[in-house]
């Protein structure tokens, strides 16, 4: 079985999304793409010899028979309009990050998908396909450090451009700790503060780096992440939890560990995209796997909801040097399957 997919954005993850799913992945294929820059969606049509009609807008490819499932890669504040029209379409729905630019509209989603009466959405938070976390996820669900009690974060850029403007360390780099850090511990949050440490003077001007951003569980989890986006020396993230009887950290990606000129060293990454290159893979794959069954199995369009609720309060945390609570309310019934088992290859 193949599904037959249409991508509405062919920017770059748009464009590396099209060529995962063509020459990399199985059970998937592109059959129709657009993008409000036309020429730029059919040289990709062309460069990669698709099989696929280039439509003038976004909904019109929602609509279009051939298509059965959508993935959405536009600009963000676009992403609510085309969920909502995939979710009136009866379509399935992959959306990059983020779901809808407010809490609000990631709600009013959360409430067209209910009313629709089927899961139909997922979310593009790519960090729960990667190894790493997959393997502490295992280790923290086993039992083998006992309960989690703290986690200790940091999230790391060598540079940002000049574009990364504002509070954009946190909706746009923290938020994939917040998506991540509740699937790994099987947590809510409950508050958050910021703290701003001393800058960088190698920071634009007028952009806060580095943050501490400080957040609470439901069960009474401590997490500290350090966000630190001009640190210079490379990409790096950092996850360590600790439990009650152990510690368990995310592994460092692999790379040689080379002796050389009376040093032992390994190398450390600076291109976020080779950081998560294989998750974008599995993502995908499981994507596609998931929706041939009819299934939604990754980050929920609740969790795209949470994520941006999270993300405003710790925005408010930051404007207000306080705690700030984060009142989720209960999750909808619809949303209580727990995703599947992880397995690790
Ligand atoms: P990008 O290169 O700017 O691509 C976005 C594309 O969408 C552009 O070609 C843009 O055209 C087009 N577009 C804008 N409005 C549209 C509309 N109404 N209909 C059709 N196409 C439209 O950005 P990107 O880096 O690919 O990012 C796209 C999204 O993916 C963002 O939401 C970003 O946060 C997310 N993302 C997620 C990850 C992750 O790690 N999960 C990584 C990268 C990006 P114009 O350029 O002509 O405006």
């Amino acid at each position: 079985m193949v599904l037959k997919i249409g991508v509405i954005g062919t920017g770059a993850i748009g464009q590396d999304h099209i060529r995962r799913i063509t020459s990399t992945l199985t059970s998937g294929k592109i059959v129709a793409v657009t993008d409000v820059n036309k020429e730029q969606a059919k040289a990709i049509v062309n460069n990669l010899s698709l099989d696929a009609k280039v439509y003038d807008d976004g909904h019109e490819l929602i609509q279009a028979e051939e298509v059965e499932a959508v993935v959405v890669t536009s600009w963000g504040p676009t992403h609510e309009e085309f969920v909502l029209s995939s979710i009136a379409a009866g379509k399935p729905v992959f959306c990059e990050k983020p779901l809808a630019t407010t809490a609000e509209g990631c709600k009013r989603i959360v409430d067209a998908e209910i009313a629709f009466g089927k899961p139909l959405v997922q979310v593009g938070y790519m960090r729960r396909y990667d190894k790493g976390y997959r393997v502490l996820k295992n280790v923290i669900d086993s039992g083998k450090i006992g309960e989690a009690l703290m986690v200790h974060c940091a999230h790391r850029n060598p540079s940002v451009p000049d574009n990364y403007t504002g509070d954009m360390a946190i909706t746009d780099s923290f938020v994939h700790e917040i998506d991540v850090l509740r699937w790994l511990l099987n947590d809510d949050y409950v508050s958050v503060q910021v703290i701003l440490p001393r800058n960088t003077r190698l920071a634009a001007q007028g952009l806060q780096d580095p943050h501490i951003i400080l957040l609470e569980t439901v069960q009474g989890i401590r997490i500290d992440v350090e966000v630190f986006v001009n640190c210079q020396y490379g990409y790096d993230i950092q996850c360590q939890v600790v439990g009650e009887t152990g510690i368990a950290n995310l592994p460092e990606p692999s790379s040689i560990v080379l002796r050389s000129e009376a040093k032992l060293s390994t190398e450390i990454l600076v291109d976020w995209k080779e950081r998560f290159i294989d998750s974008y893979d599995v993502e995908l794959q499981e994507w596609i796997s998931s929706t041939l069954k009819g299934e939604v199995n990754g980050p929920t369009a609740w969790d795209g909801y949470v994520a941006a609720m999270t993300s405003d309060a710790c925005v408010e945390a930051k404007r207000t040097g306080n705690i700030i609570s984060i009142a989720m309310g209960e999750r909808p019934e619809f949303y209580t399957k727990e995703s599947a088992v992880v397995e690790v290859t």
